[in-house]
């Protein structure tokens, strides 16, 4: 078993570990090769999260490998 085996949405770059379905933009399509990542704590407020065009708070991946 794998253990803490995160993965990013493919469309948001969301990072989740047990979700089927991602939290932010609904998509099922994840990867689990993806490199650095950002914290978004208030998305209202922050650069990235416009960038992303999330506006919820979460762990972001910066590079999708595959
Ligand atoms: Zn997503």
């Amino acid at each position: 078993m794998l253990m803490g085996k995160e993965k990013a949405c493919r469309k948001c770059r969301m990072v989740v570990e047990e979700e089927e379905k991602c939290p932010n933009c609904g998509e099922s399509n994840f990867t689990t090769f993806w490199r650095g990542y950002v914290v978004i704590v208030d998305p209202e407020n922050s650069e990235i999260a416009k960038k992303l065009g999330t506006t919820r708070p979460g762990k972001f991946a910066l590079r999708l490998s595959r």
